[in-house]
């Protein structure tokens, strides 16, 4: 793409987008344009006052160290509260101390301008739901709404009013650790959680149980070269604009309140410093018109990116569009000289200080800055039983059933159950990586919820197994966020002799092995995805005794779990599932919920395979089956299949798919096509089915993936029942960017393909001409 035909795309858009805004006004539009104009009035009068100094401390953002999400921040907050040199703290956590510091900011400062305080609340606050990979699981937008809002419900009780959520960062490589905290590789599925989420924490800011978004890590952060954290990105256009972008637009289409600028390299420029990114995209294509943060410390980190130093890097940051400055304080130490010097000007200074404001503003804030600090609300709407109960709702409906060999799932109740593996008696581990609100003790265990659920009459004996890995690299990682993982230093001999002791008296065995919490998150990154050695050893031995083994998979990332998928008869992953669980473990076990999660994400046979995702070019030379071909696209020595594709997930019951029918296959212009399957569920229990449409583009002017998410329902069936589905597609779904970035469709052939999944699907060939 060169840079002339860019800059036409957007002047196209601009135009566009000024032209529509100009036609027809609808009482509602006019409501808004009101409202944002006196709010405009507001702003301008306050800042009239403002000095420049006061100005700058408006885009101050640091931490205020009562929970750890990187190095050591600011010095004298109080201090620099009063004198103005703070826009807003984050990680701070209570609603007294909150309300302490608001009162700081506004009885002390001399303009008593409200601070805003954010925190990572990520997939929960108090009560914890499934960690944002478990949560698309769901495919249940509705679950995926709820969750954020019991969030901005309990967050906005303890005096939050700005989460850093939702992560949208598309990854296709598990090694990369922060895969835990995204929906996985898929840019459809991915929009689609983006807009629920940005929905469910913020839907009506008049509310004080309504707390502003932040959708993050903009941009491309998830594609890290290698998997490894904070490293390089570098992709072409295309492939950003159609494969990646989506989501964060998506949730700026959704009228997210902020942004925040990702950490990573992008093409040659940090995103910190990319105003391509920042305001070309962000603003003028995508029209986004709240607040940009920083990243933790990511203006200084332009430093060693090599972009110049302190004063240098933050001028740069401004004038890409960046707005407020995370920890870093180089805008509060170097804006004034650059204005001084002529390098920023006051117009910059002042676009991002009024951006600030309007944020405060549309929270509510110079109305009443304590609107989020009811100690009321704190102490009755806070880890309620009823939140719980939907969390544990939810977990259930995340895990996905990767294996049932002869029905050993669901368990019976009765008999004995032998509970293995270092992650079976651990509340600590249950509520996985970002839950920085929780209180780790009130979380249940695995061991806690299957005596829960199974109750009395079943006999549930527990033994260790073995450690989480040889040595002690993960649980030390565990420990520098106060989780401990109790390391047994027996050798690893005698701790595994022991549990298969135990497991020999028991009917069936339930081993509880794979990832602690922190072995995902941010700065987790792998480069072995397999389950530690250890805990493989202690599963074949349980395999040994010849009893029937359940492996309850905990991960934050898609493993490579070849040999456990040839050997190991049920497989359930349950992600982190949060507060509850262990009762939602308990529940799907027992089959008191019959699982329907379905993956986000494709799972490798091995690393070596990375990146492997669904929806991949075909190139020139595509494998035809089987594996090997020589001079064809493969490896010599693994196929190209994944253990489980994308969308892959088993039930306890069965669900058959009839033929594919649509309602034409030779359409013109905006017609619209209906894609319908009868979907029947011939199993003997009531279930859950997400029925899946792709579309594959045969021929384009780019070459085109090999097959798209383009639409997906999840239906319940009882046993015996059938339901036809139906997809309504219309030229909008056939649209991609091309190489001019022009965002449209191309006459020609497709094919549409419905199924379970990405791969087992029922194709049919049409024909759609402008
Ligand atoms: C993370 C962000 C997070 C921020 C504030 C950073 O290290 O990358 O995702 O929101 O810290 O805690």
């Amino acid at each position: 793409m060169t840079i002339m035909r860019a800059a036409r795309t957007l002047a196209v858009l601009l135009f566009a987008a000024v032209a529509f805004g100009a036609s027809a006004q609808t009482p509602a539009i006019a409501t808004a344009q009101a409202s944002t104009e006196k709010m405009n009035t507001f702003v301008t009068a306050l800042m009239s006052k403002m000095t420049l100094d006061e100005k700058i401390g408006q885009l101050n953002l640091p931490g205020a160290g009562d929970i750890t999400t990187g190095q050591a921040g600011s010095t004298n907050i109080a201090k620099k509260i009063e004198e103005g040199k703070v826009g807003g703290l984050f990680n701070i956590k209570s609603v007294a101390k909150i309300k302490e510091v608001q009162r700081i900011a506004v009885e002390k400062s001399r303009l008593r301008i409200p601070l805003i305080f954010g925190m990572d609340v990520i997939h929960g606050y108090e009560t914890v739901f499934p960690i944002p990979l478990g949560l698309s699981c769901s495919w249940d937008m509705e679950a995926v709404e709820k969750s954020a809002r019991v969030a901005a419900i309990e967050a906005s009780a303890d005096g939050i009013c700005w989460t850093f959520s939702p992560m949208v960062d598309i990854a296709r490589d598990p090694r990369w650790g922060r895969i835990a905290e995204g929906s996985g590789e898929d840019a459809y599925l991915g929009s689609q959680i983006a807009k629920a989420m940005v929905k469910g924490y913020q839907e009506d800011y008049s509310r004080n149980t309504d707390i502003m978004a932040c959708v993050k890590h903009f941009a491309l952060y998830g594609a890290a070269e290698a998997g490894r954290d904070y490293n390089t990105t570098d992709m072409s256009y295309t492939r950003m604009f159609n494969e990646y972008l989506p989501p964060y637009k998506a949730a700026v289409d959704a009228g997210v309140g902020s942004v925040m600028a990702s950490f990573n390299d992008v093409n040659g420029i940090p995103a910190t410093a990319n105003r391509f990114l920042q305001n070309d995209v962000l603003r003028k294509k995508w029209g986004f018109k709240g607040f940009d943060v920083t990243d933790y410390t990511g203006i200084n980190e332009l430093v060693p990116h090599g972009m110049g130093d302190v004063q240098t890097v933050a001028a740069l940051a401004l004038q890409a569009g960046i707005d407020m400055d995370m920890v870093s304080e180089a805008f509060l130490n170097t804006l004034k000289t650059s204005l001084q010097q002529g390098k920023v000007t006051q117009a910059e200074i002042d676009q991002a200080c009024r951006r600030v404001l309007e944020a405060k503003y549309k929270l509510g804030l110079f109305n009443n800055p304590y609107k989020y600090c009811d100690e009321k609300r704190a102490a009755t709407e806070i880890f309620t039983p009823e939140h719980r109960a939907t969390a544990r709702k939810i977990a259930a409906d995340c895990f996905v059933l990767l294996k049932n060999q002869n029905g050993v799932l669901p368990l019976k109740k009765g008999g004995t159950i032998a509970l293995i593996g270092p992650l079976a008696d651990n509340k600590e581990n249950m509520p996985g990586t970002w839950s920085v609100a929780a209180d780790f003790t009130k979380s249940v265990s695995l061991l806690q919820g299957l005596k829960d659920v199974a109750g009395e009459g079943t006999k549930i004996v527990y033994s260790r197994g073995s450690n989480l890995d040889a040595d002690s690299l993960f649980e030390e990682r565990a420990g520098m966020f106060g989780k401990s993982l109790n390391r047994d230093h027996r050798p690893a001999e005698a701790i595994r002799d022991e549990a298969v002791a135990a497991a020999r008296q028991a009917d069936v065995i339930v081993a509880a092995l794979g990832e602690s919490a922190e072995m995902t998150g941010e700065s987790s990154s792998r480069s072995n995805i397999e389950i530690p050695q250890t805990q493989q050893d202690l599963l074949q031995a349980l395999l040994k005794t010849g009893k029937p083994v359940v492996l309850v998979l905990f991960t934050g990332r898609p493993l490579a779990i070849k040999w456990e998928n040839d050997q190991v008869p049920a497989i359930l992953d349950v992600w982190f599932g949060g507060s509850e669980a262990g009762h939602a473990i308990g529940d799907v076990l027992f089959g008191a919920v019959n699982p329907s999660g379905k993956l986000s994400t494709t799972w490798p046979q091995n690393v070596g395979q990375v990146p492997l995702y669904y929806n991949h070019m075909n190139t020139g030379r595509p494998l035809e089956s089987p594996w090997f071909q020589k001079f064809r696209s493969n490896y010599l020595d693994v196929s190209n299949d994944p253990v489980y594709p994308f969308g892959y997930g088993l039930s306890y019951t069965h669900f058959s798919y009839g033929d594919l029918s649509l309602s034409s296959t030779s359409l013109k212009g905006n017609q619209t096509l209906t894609a319908t399957v009868t979907v029947t569920n011939d199993g003997a229990l009531a279930g859950k089915e997400t029925v899946q449409l792709y579309i594959r583009d045969l021929v384009g002017s780019i070459t085109r993936p090999v097959k798209e998410l383009k639409g997906f329902k999840k239906i319940s069936l009882n046993a015996g029942g059938s339901e036809k589905v139906s997809f309504t597609i219309t030229p909008g779904d056939l649209k991609f960017y091309n190489n001019d970035l022009k965002y449209d469709w191309e006459s020609g052939d497709f094919e549409i393909m419905v199924g379970p999944n990405s791969r087992d699907v029922k194709s049919v060939k049409i024909n759609w001409i402008k």
